[in-house]
């Protein structure tokens, strides 16, 4: 077996598990997919059907997973453009996670998420919540900066694919930090880590679920600082007091008031 298609099926395994414990749900397939393949399968001589392989046996701790995904070269293109691989920063036990889409310029720099004009609101943001950048685990979906061949600056969207490939690392994370409630920031972001297409607006303010675990996605920072009226900081600072409840978290007269007036 190719490792290309060895690292296909150890990624595959474990969600397809996932979808016969009924943990995830499955994933549409056509009668016609399903001809084609029941074809390959009686048309290929018995002894080259390998029995599938068992799902990758390894018990990740931070220091393993920490090598493995600064070594990570799944994605040539990546690994040639990337200064480094944004790891994730913070509290690696804490009650809270908040998830991003890819590290910008800034962060490729640096080493770290959300340290450019994004990061300088979601700081804030978390400083309003009762907590320092210290207290949570800030990551993103990709850990590498999606490359902009013949460009000097700027970011582009991570591809789908992009994600998918890098998101067992963030669930590994997640597995690790074990948060009691995660954030997702942007569009981007809900689709590399839960799959969802739907509109921010249509998802935000509810909660959803990655591995068990409740996920509020919210708009991107980006997108705050695009939009700076009151009622768009409003809605993010609404997910951010659901996100205190369930924590179960005091929230003051003060925080319950933040932008319910032009004066702030
Ligand atoms: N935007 C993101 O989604 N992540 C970062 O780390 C920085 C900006």
């Amino acid at each position: 077996m190719s490792d290309v298609f060895q690292q296909a099926l150890a990624e595959a395994l474990p969600l397809l598990q996932e979808v016969q414990k009924g943990i995830k749900s499955a994933p549409k397939a056509s009668q016609t997919a399903l001809k084609r393949l029941r074809k390959a399968a009686t048309t290929r001589p018995a002894a080259a059907v390998q029995p599938l392989p068992p799902p990758p046996a390894t018990e990740w701790t931070w220091e393993l997973l920490e090598k493995a995904i600064l070594g990570c070269v799944k994605c040539p293109n990546l690994v040639a453009s990337r200064t480094q691989v944004v790891f994730g920063v913070g509290n690696r036990s804490a009650e809270l996670m908040f998830i991003g889409e890819a590290p910008g310029a800034e962060e490729d720099t640096q080493g770290e998420p959300f340290v450019g004009k994004s990061g300088q609101l979601i700081t804030k943001i978390i400083e309003a919540m009762g907590f320092t950048r210290d207290d949570i685990f800030i990551a993103n979906v990709m850990k590498c900066r999606p490359d902009m061949p013949g460009e000097e600056s700027g970011n582009r969207k991570p591809k789908g694919e992009e994600m998918a490939t890098c998101l067992p690392w963030l669930r590994e994370q997640v597995r690790l930090v074990k948060p009691r409630a995660m954030v997702a920031l942007g569009a981007t972001a809900a689709e590399g880590l839960l799959g969802e297409t739907r509109l921010i607006r249509d998802i935000r303010g509810t909660w959803l679920e990655f591995e068990g675990i409740p996920v509020m996605v919210t708009y991107h920072p980006a997108y705050l600082l695009r939009n700076q009226t009151i009622t768009e900081k409003r809605k993010v600072w609404e997910d951010m007091l659901l996100v205190l409840k369930k924590l179960g978290r005091k929230i003051t007269p003060k925080q319950e008031r933040f932008f319910t007036t032009a004066a702030q």
